[in-house]
């Protein structure tokens, strides 16, 4: 068992920036990663939007350089996954991971959203054989091939764009206009190694190999299906909120997005939220960056109110001091 003052549910940009803060208040901070160091983001390959990186930098880059800063005012990583929690009794909350206990004053709920799933026949079986979440892990590996990306948001553009660099793309989007931002439709369309089939959804993923050979598609408003031949799907359908280990003692709408209020707290005391497990709308690396300072920085009030109850802890190792931002 661990005795903590803040743990830290969660390690993309919103836990990794709620992780400075608290750790340079002084607050002994253990960030849990969860099972992807950086979350989403570090599967990103271009992040061109970060401020603060003018040329940009790629997802692995920024979350390392998110922890080292953390870590230089003492935030310790702990690469574990949550399995439970007790919020039940107020603070101080009992956070179980697969391997240790941690009892912490305070605790802030980073722990993002996961990529949705079509839930169509052979998309489970041929994950990893042809069936990808992410452009950046899996892209490389269809070199000269043909591929199809399932979406119309901004992933999928995205993804489509920068999966041209390896093969040539189909996008499959079940309506005739995209939800896409506009400057990245113009970026697509003028992709040559782009091309689309719109009004259709995936049916089915095929093989008779034990790799993507072709999808069944189906024209929603014709009522054509065909197969299509194709090496690989990518699946950039949105993402849902892994709130899962909460067992509802932390307060979600109906899709399980948490709910916090302005100082992003949730409706436990002591409990705070940030990032994709409550933003539905912006889920920006940096609008999660931004979230988990200002949980952090609620967290701390919190914690600094109620200091002549705080049991004494170790304190982190403190870095050099710098003048606050
Ligand atoms: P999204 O905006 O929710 O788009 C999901 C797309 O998948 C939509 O086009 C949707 O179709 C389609 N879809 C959903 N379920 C489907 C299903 N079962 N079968 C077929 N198609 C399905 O998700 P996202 O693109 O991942 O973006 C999420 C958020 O992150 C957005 O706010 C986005 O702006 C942001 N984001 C930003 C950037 C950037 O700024 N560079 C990059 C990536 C993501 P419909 O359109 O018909 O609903």
């Amino acid at each position: 068992m661990q005795r903590v003052r803040v743990i830290i549910i969660g390690s993309g940009p919103a836990g990794l920036s709620a992780a400075l803060y608290t750790a340079r208040a002084q607050f002994e901070t253990v960030v849990i990663t969860g099972p992807q160091f950086g979350g989403q983001i570090a599967t990103t390959h271009d992040v061109d939007n970060f401020p603060g990186f003018p040329e940009g930098v790629t997802g692995p880059e920024l979350v390392e350089r998110m922890k080292q800063q953390a870590e230089r005012f003492g935030a310790r990583f702990d690469y574990d996954l949550v399995t439970e929690v007790d919020f039940t009794q107020g603070t101080p909350f009992t956070v179980k991971t697969q391997n240790d206990v941690y009892v912490a004053d305070a605790v802030i709920v980073t722990n993002g959203a996961t990529p949705r799933k079509l839930g169509v026949p052979g998309e489970y079986e041929f994950t990893g054989r042809g069936v990808s979440y992410c452009a950046t892990c899996d892209g490389f590996f269809f070199r000269g091939k043909n591929i199809v990306v399932v979406g119309g948001g901004d992933s999928a553009l995205q993804e489509a764009i920068f999966l041209t660099k390896f093969a040539n793309v189909t996008v499959v989007h079940r309506r005739d206009t995209f939800r896409a931002s506009t400057s990245l439709q113009i970026r697509a369309k003028a992709n040559p190694k782009i091309n689309y089939i719109m009004d259709t959804v995936v049916e089915k993923i095929n093989s008779e190999t034990g790799v993507v050979q072709s999808v069944t598609l189906a024209n929603v408003k014709t009522g054509d299906v065909y197969d299509f031949p194709t090496d690989g799907v990518f699946i950039f359908v949105g993402y849902d909120p892994n709130g899962g280990i909460f067992g509802g003692q932390i307060a979600a709408d109906a899709d399980g997005y948490v709910l916090v209020d302005q100082l992003m707290r949730t409706n436990v005391e002591g409990v705070f939220a940030g990032g994709e497990i409550h933003d539905r709308i912006w889920r920006q690396a940096a609008t999660a960056a931004g979230d988990g300072v200002a949980a952090a920085l609620s967290a701390t009030v919190w914690l600094q109110e109620r200091a002549d109850q705080l049991e004494p802890l170790p304190l982190p190792a403190a870095g050099a001091a710098v003048a606050d931002a």
